[in-house]
């Protein structure tokens, strides 16, 4: 297993380390899961990997395992929150042109209303 790289000024490392508070919904060695705190639809969570990505144009050979296992807590977590037949929506924002504010990695899964392509 590689190695947990965390950033001290990094909001989502800090998460991680439980340095700042969250509403962590799933964790284990590599991931962490957790509510948005600006939720924009009823379901909103943010899945990260506990290693300091920064974005996903950052990802290299060796992370494959990473994107994979936050792709399998999202199909976790969408069954938990009831959304397999009403749908839900997964984000990934690269880089600032793509609204990314946030520079660690994280899916955003959304869900609870009707989502409309494309988005803005
Ligand atoms: P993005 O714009 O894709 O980088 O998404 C960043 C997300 O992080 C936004 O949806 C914010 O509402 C969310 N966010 C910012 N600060 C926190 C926090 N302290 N806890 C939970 N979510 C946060
Ligand atoms: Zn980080």
């Amino acid at each position: 297993m590689s190695s947990i790289h965390q950033e001290n000024d990094c909001l989502f490392c800090n998460i991680v380390q439980k340095k700042i508070p969250a509403q962590i919904v799933y964790e284990d060695e590599t991931a962490l899961a957790f509510e948005d705190i600006s939720p924009q639809a009823p379901v909103h969570l943010l899945v990260i990997p506990k290693t300091h990505i920064p974005r996903l144009a950052d990802m290299t050979t060796g992370d494959e395992k990473t994107l994979t296992q936050l792709f399998m807590i999202i199909h976790k977590l969408a069954g938990e929150k009831d959304l397999m037949d009403s749908g839900f929506r997964t984000v990934i924002n690269s880089g600032e042109g793509a609204g990314q504010t946030v520079f660690h990695l994280h899916v955003h899964l959304m869900g609870g209303r009707p989502f409309h392509w494309p988005p803005g």
